[in-house]
């Protein structure tokens, strides 16, 4: 069994989350929550792989942090998807540190959910965990739709803005958003996903240019966008994950 030193942990924890900005966002039972979190991921990532940062500070910042930049956009009680969730993020930090919120984590892989809904158990969340293709639950007609269901939709690490906004905006209520997180090159898939989002029903409401800062000083880019769901989606979309990728709108 992997044991953190949990008052380091914290230390640190506390530090990162003041230095983004995030200081609201944590207390004492939810710190400890994420070091319970970070024991269990490092023990079940010797069996499967869920995530190649093993340090704990790296784990804090790129994980924890990264995973709540854009938590303050999402308004009391939301319902929220994290398509591909992966290892769980940014539904697992969301949950902890934004318990109001009703989470739904998807990923395609029965591994990865699984996890989700183990930790979502071990911890005591608020997540559904669903193992699905995103383009398959937003299609009209679908069993069990999940099409227009959610208030916000988010996804980090997944794809490149063009492919993501198909599989994200069908799956959000008219009047709710698509929350963006990007690394550095952000701005240009912005730019080049315009015309997808308005055929997919969005608009780009807001967009934000920010450093992810550790306590050494050491910085990483990051962006991240609302876009607004104005309209509803056409039928059309999501199309195949062939073709939305092979021709991004
Ligand atoms: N979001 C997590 C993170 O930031 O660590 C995981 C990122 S991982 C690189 C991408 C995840 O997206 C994988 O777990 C993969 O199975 C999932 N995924 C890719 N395409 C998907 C789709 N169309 N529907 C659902 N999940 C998908």
């Amino acid at each position: 069994m992997i044991t953190l030193d949990t008052a380091l942990f914290k230390d640190e924890l506390f530090k990162v989350f003041e230095i983004n900005g995030l200081s609201s966002l944590i207390d004492d039972e939810r710190a400890e929550k994420l070091a319970l979190l970070t024991e269990i991921m490092l023990e079940e990532n010797q069996k499967y792989n869920l995530t190649a940062i093993k340090e704990t500070d790296k784990i804090i910042l790129l994980h924890y942090a990264d995973s709540l930049m854009t938590a303050s956009l999402f308004g009391e009680n939301s319902s929220v998807i994290d398509v591909g969730c992966g290892a769980g993020f940014p539904s697992v930090p969301l949950a902890i540190c934004r318990p109001d919120l009703k989470i739904t984590a998807m990923d395609s892989t029965a591994k990865k959910v699984n996890y989700v809904d183990m930790v979502s158990n071990e911890l005591s969340l608020n997540i559904t965990a669903v193992c699905a293709r995103a383009e398959d639950a937003a299609k009209v007609g679908s069993k069990d739709s999940f099409r227009e269901k959610f208030d916000i939709a988010t996804a980090r690490a997944v794809a490149d803005l063009s492919v993501l906004s198909e599989l994200c905006l069908p799956l959000v209520k008219v009047g709710g958003s698509f929350a963006v997180m990007k690394g550095k090159n952000g701005k240009e898939e912005l730019t080049h996903a315009k015309k997808g989002i308005s055929i997919l029903g969005g608009r780009i409401e807001a967009e934000k240019e920010f450093l992810l800062t550790d306590t050494k000083g050491e910085t990483y880019e990051r962006v991240s966008a609302v876009i607004r769901k104005e309209k509803e989606t056409s039928a059309l979309y999501p199309r195949s994950y062939s073709q939305i990728t092979k021709k991004p709108l």
